[in-house]
C-alpha cells in the first residue's frame, strides 16, 4: 500500500464514509467553481485551479477506497477505450482533412 492509500485510508476510517462523502461533493464543486471562473472569463488562475485539482484528488482516492470493486474496474476500462476511439475518429478526421 502507497503513502497516499494509506493517508487517504485513514481519513476514511478517522471521520467516516459519509462525512467524506459530503466533503467531496463539497470540494468537487469548488473545483467546478475554479475551472469555470479559469476557463470562461479568467477570474481564478491556473494555481487556483491547481490547489483545487488537488483536494478534488484526494477526495477521489478516498472514494475510491469506498466504491472501488470490479464494477469500477469494468466501467474504467470501458470508458477509456471508448475515449481512445473518439480520439482515434476525431484524429482521421483531422489527418483526412489536411490531406485534401
Ligand atoms: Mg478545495
Amino acid at each position: 500500500m502507497s503513502i497516499e492509500q494509506s493517508i487517504v485510508r485513514q481519513a476514511v476510517e478517522q471521520f467516516g464514509e459519509h462525512k467524506q462523502k459530503l466533503k467531496a461533493i463539497s470540494e468537487l464543486a469548488e473545483l467546478i467553481d475554479a475551472l469555470a471562473k479559469n476557463a470562461i472569463d479568467g477570474r481564478s488562475n491556473d494555481d487556483d485551479v491547481i490547489d483545487e485539482m488537488v483536494d478534488a484528488q484526494i477526495m477521489l482516492w478516498q472514494l475510491k477506497t469506498m466504491y472501488c470493486n470490479d464494477k469500477f474496474c469494468e466501467r474504467l476500462q470501458f470508458k477509456l477505450e471508448r475515449l481512445k476511439k473518439m480520439v482515434d475518429q476525431a484524429k482521421e478526421l483531422t489527418d483526412s482533412a489536411m490531406v485534401r
